[in-house]
C-alpha cells in the first residue's frame, strides 16, 4: 500500500437513478416532474449575461424573499442550496456533531447513510413495521439527531403529523430533520410546528413538486438560529453556492402560485388513476401521497418485471436491497406516458399467463 493512500477518505457514494441520454425513453425512474417549470422563467435570463461577471448574492435574497412570503415566514428562518441533497448534507454537517447515534428508518433515502458515513457520523437504522410504517417508539431513545422523509421513499408513505410531533417533542435536546421532498403531493408539513419547537428543521426541494431538477434548489426552514448555524458552516465551505440563475428563476417559479397548484393537481390525478388501474391488474402498494408508487405483485417478479419494462424503453427503480427487493417504484408521468407504462405492464403479465 502506497502511504497516502491511508489518507484517502474512502466512501461509497449514492447512487442515483440512471439518465438515458435519449429523450425517447419513457423516464419514471427519479421522480422528475412530467410537465415543465412555469413559462414565466423563460426569456428571463436574457440579456443578463452581464450578471454572471458578477458574484452572485451570497444570500440569495431575492429567492429568500419570495419563499419567506409564500410560507409566511420571516426571510431568517430560510436557509437555501443547491438542491436538497446539498441543504441535506449541510444540514449533517452543522448539526449532528454528538457521539451518539443519529437515527434513521432502516428503508429510506438512501443518501442519509451515504452523508452519516461522509462525515463519519454514527447513526442506527430502526426497522419500519411491516407495512413500512415508522415505530414512533423507536426514536425515543437518546441519540445524536434524527432525520426523517416525510412522505417517506422509496415507500410513499406519509406519516400522520402527529406522529412526526411526537418524535420532535420527545428529542427537544436533538435536531430533528424532516425531509419534505414529496409533501406538496399530499403530505402533511411539519412547517406549522417551527413555532412550537426550536429542534425542528423541515427540508424541502423545486426538483419534483416545481420540475426544476435541473436547476438544483432546495431549502431549510427553522428558527433562526439554527439557520444562522447553517450559513456559517456553508461560508466556511464555499459562499457562492447557488448561482445567479438559479436564484431568479427559483424566485420566479415561487410567485407563479397558479401554475404549481395546477401542475400538482394534474400528478395527483394522473397518480389516483394510475393506482386504481394497477390494483385492478392485481398489484398492492401503499397509499401513495408522492409523485410515484411502490408497487409490488404477488405473481411478479419486480427484477423481472423491471428488466421486461426497460426492453421496452420504459425506465423504473428497482432497489437490490432486503425487504424491498421485490417492490418497484414507479415514478408519475404524463397520462399518455402512464398509458404506456400500463399497456406495457398488461402485455408482459399477458405473457407470463397471469392475464388473459
Ligand atoms: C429527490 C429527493 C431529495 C433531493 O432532491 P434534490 O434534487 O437534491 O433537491 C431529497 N430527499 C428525498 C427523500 C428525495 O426523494
Amino acid at each position: 500500500m502506497r502511504e497516502w493512500e491511508k489518507n484517502l477518505r474512502q466512501v461509497t457514494p449514492y447512487v442515483a437513478g440512471e439518465q438515458p441520454k435519449d429523450l425517447n425513453k419513457i423516464k419514471l425512474n427519479t421522480n422528475e416532474n412530467p410537465y415543465p417549470p412555469t413559462k414565466n422563467m423563460e426569456g428571463l435570463l436574457n440579456n443578463q449575461s452581464e450578471m454572471l461577471r458578477l458574484y452572485p448574492d451570497t444570500q440569495a435574497t431575492e429567492l429568500v424573499e419570495e419563499l419567506a412570503r409564500f410560507y409566511d415566514l420571516t426571510t431568517d428562518q430560510i436557509f437555501v442550496g443547491v438542491g436538497s441533497d446539498d441543504v441535506l448534507a449541510m444540514s449533517f454537517l452543522t448539526f449532528f456533531n454528538s457521539e451518539k447515534p443519529i437515527l434513521f428508518p432502516d428503508i429510506t433515502y438512501s443518501f442519509y447513510d451515504v452523508w452519516a458515513n461522509l462525515y463519519r457520523i454514527p447513526y442506527e437504522r430502526p426497522a419500519l413495521d411491516e407495512n413500512f410504517h415508522i415505530k414512533k417508539e423507536d426514536y425515543y431513545k437518546v441519540n445524536g439527531g434524527i432525520v426523517i422523509a416525510n412522505p417517506n421513499a422509496p415507500t410513499s408513505i406519509s406519516e400522520d403529523l402527529s406522529v412526526i410531533e411526537d418524535i420532535i417533542a420527545k428529542n427537544q435536546d436533538a435536531i430533528v430533520i424532516i425531509d419534505e421532498a414529496y409533501v406538496d403531493f399530499g403530505g402533511q408539513s411539519a412547517l406549522p410546528l417551527l413555532k412550537k419547537y426550536d429542534n425542528l428543521v423541515v427540508v424541502q426541494t423545486f426538483s419534483k413538486s416545481r420540475s426544476m431538477a435541473g436547476m438544483r434548489i432546495g431549502y431549510a426552514m427553522a428558527n433562526p438560529e439554527l439557520i444562522t448555524a447553517l450559513k456559517n458552516v456553508k461560508e466556511s465551505y464555499n459562499s457562492y453556492t447557488m448561482n445567479y440563475p438559479s436564484i431568479v428563476c427559483g424566485a420566479q417559479a415561487v410567485r407563479d402560485k397558479d401554475y404549481f397548484y395546477e401542475t400538482l393537481d394534474k400528478v395527483i390525478a394522473t397518480r389516483e388513476h394510475v393506482k386504481r388501474e394497477l390494483r385492478g391488474l392485481g398489484f398492492q402498494m401503499p397509499d401513495s401521497k408522492t409523485n410515484f408508487l411502490f408497487i409490488t405483485h404477488e405473481k411478479l417478479s419486480a427484477k423481472e418485471l423491471f428488466e421486461a419494462l426497460r426492453e421496452e424503453h420504459i425506465y423504473v427503480r428497482h432497489f437490490n436491497k432486503p425487504r424491498i427487493s421485490n417492490y418497484l417504484r414507479v415514478s408519475i408521468g404524463t397520462d399518455e406516458e402512464m398509458n404506456i407504462f400500463l399497456r406495457a405492464v398488461m402485455e408482459y403479465m399477458k405473457e407470463k399467463g397471469i392475464l388473459n
